[in-house]
């Protein structure tokens, strides 16, 4: 299985924005906003250029991919999944990356972040209608059950996330059981309830050129 590795903060001096990838450290320990307007690495300080068309279109598909944690081959199938659809295809495009397994836990309160969501369920720590499943871009569909296994509920970020859940909202086409850690998709995500942070408009422009 396939994910970003390496050091994430950059990522978000890359895009200009907080992407909230290392979950609660994003909230106490975050340097984004001392070193906002720096780009990652020697040349930090080099002023930033205006950027083209395809430049801006280039950016909006690297902070979705980045922010869900998909790789370049697996978004473009995505991409490429969502035109054929016969929907609406930027809306498509974010329904499916949110009803990635890994995404789902991480909207449930689950997980602190989607990279420990990531983590968590590739390590056989979730249970879909019963089942182990540890392929973090699973779909799940409306009427599926997410759970944290039972023998799973004691090891640290699981307990973790029963605090967490304490204080997260879910969004409405999820519903969460927090006494027995258990989640259900109860119908697709609607555009206001999916990532504002995303212009999906320009990753569908940057995909037709
Ligand atoms: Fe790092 Fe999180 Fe802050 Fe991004 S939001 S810079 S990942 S601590």
């Amino acid at each position: 299985m396939a994910n970003q590795s390496g050091p994430v903060c950059r990522l978000c001096r890359r895009e200009g924005a907080k992407l909230y990838l290392k979950g609660a450290k994003c909230i106490t320990n975050c340097t984004f906003d001392k070193r906002s307007g720096l780009l990652p690495g020697q040349h930090g300080l080099a002023r930033r250029r205006k950027a083209s068309d395809y430049g801006i279109q280039l950016r909006a598909k690297q902070r979705a991919r980045r922010l869900y944690g998909v790789l370049e081959t697996q978004f473009r199938h995505y991409f490429d999944r969502a035109e054929r659809s016969g929907g609406v295809t930027g809306t498509v495009l974010l329904q499916q990356l949110e009803r990635r397994l890994d995404n789902v836990v991480y909207r449930l309160g689950l997980a602190a972040s989607r990279r420990e969501a990531r983590q968590l369920v590739s390590h056989r720590h979730f249970i879909v209608n019963g089942r182990p499943v540890n392929i973090p871009s699973a779909q799940v569909r409306p009427g599926d059950v997410v759970e944290v296994r039972e023998k799973s509920r004691k090891i640290l970020p699981v307990e973790n996330a029963q605090q967490l859940v304490q204080s997260r909202a879910v969004p409405d086409w999820l519903t969460l059981d927090a006494e027995h850690l258990r989640g259900t998709i109860v119908r697709l995500p609607e555009r206001q309830e999916m990532e504002s942070a995303v212009d999906e408009q320009l990753i569908v422009e940057y995909y037709s050129r």
